[in-house]
């Protein structure tokens, strides 16, 4: 496995690698890996033969306030795992490097942006879009995989991809979890025991829902209160949102009637926890 942290030479690599022809897949993250990342990793293996994962923390997607400086950092374990696993190339710039001074571009999809995650985390994905399109553009792969984990993230870069024609097969792969339902998240590690175990009431929540659905129960109204109530009733719990969307538009839905998603953030003590799922009439 190589580790590259310069951009000038992860583009010769990649470059290297398209003169022999070789299909590139990408997996970004921020590190701290576990089995969600990993999964990504065996999903993109089936894909493609060259494996570059990148760690970056990405400064530009952190609102003031937010967790930047404490994000979970360990750069020796990640490394140890990537090895295990495989990989190719592990590409973990600086923030320097991917935003020098002077530095004043940035990518931004406008609509999709706006609801959900975006609402509460105001430019939030307009740091992911950039970030995203930079490490498109250094590591050039054919192939970059994203986790259902951060749905509508999922939702905007491929539109990102689509609109800026962008010769990339974006892919998703679907959340993994712990034993007890709780998606697995570099920030469960936040969470205290007590909070830790009334995590699990996100998943929980969209369960009874999916539960309900299937016993004919369609209407949203409905829906949505009986997922409040069970996340209420968690002493440090508290919803940001839960929507019922379209997985493509992600436009609220007024009624169950075919495919849906149900997009979920929520407060557990300080940490917000995202979740979501698919649900059919
Ligand atoms: P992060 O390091 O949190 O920015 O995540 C990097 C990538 O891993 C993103 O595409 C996430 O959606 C994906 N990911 C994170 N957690 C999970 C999970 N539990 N299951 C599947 N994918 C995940």
């Amino acid at each position: 496995m190589k580790i590259i942290r310069k951009i000038e030479e992860q583009k010769k690599y990649s470059l290297n690698m398209k003169c022999r022809d070789k299909k590139i897949s990408l997996i970004p993250t921020m590190g701290f890996l576990h089995k969600g990342h990993l999964s990504l990793i065996d999903t993109a293996k089936e894909l493609s033969e060259e494996i570059v994962v990148s760690i970056f923390v990405n400064p530009s997607q952190f609102g003031e306030g937010e967790d930047y400086e404490k994000y979970p950092r360990d750069e020796k374990r990640d490394l140890d795992i990537l090895a295990d696993k495989k990989v190719d190339i592990v590409f973990i710039p600086t923030a320097k490097e991917m935003y020098p001074e002077g530095f004043q571009t940035f990518c931004q999809v406008n609509q999709l942006t706006k609801k959900h995650c975006g609402k509460s985390r105001p430019g939030h994905f307009k740091g992911v879009t950039t970030v995203v399109l930079k490490l498109f553009n250094i590591i050039q792969p054919d192939i970059a995989v994203f986790g259902e984990k951060d749905y509508q993230q999922y939702v905007i870069i491929k539109r990102m991809t689509e609109d800026l024609n962008l010769p990339i097969n974006i892919i998703a792969s679907p959340i993994i979890r712990e034993k007890d339902g709780l998606a697995m998240s570099s920030r469960n590690k936040y969470l205290n025991h007590e909070q830790r175990k009334e995590a699990t009431v996100l998943y929980e929540s969209l369960i009874h829902a999916r539960n309900l659905i299937k016993q004919g129960k369609h209407e949203i109204s409905l829906l949505l209160k009986e997922m409040s109530n069970l996340i209420e009733s968690k002493k440090n719990a508290r919803i940001d949102y839960i929507n019922f969307v379209n997985p493509e538009t992600l436009e609220n839905v007024q009624k169950i009637k075919e495919s849906t998603r149900i997009l979920m953030a929520v407060r557990v003590g300080n940490t917000r926890l995202i979740d979501n799922m698919e649900v059919k009439p």
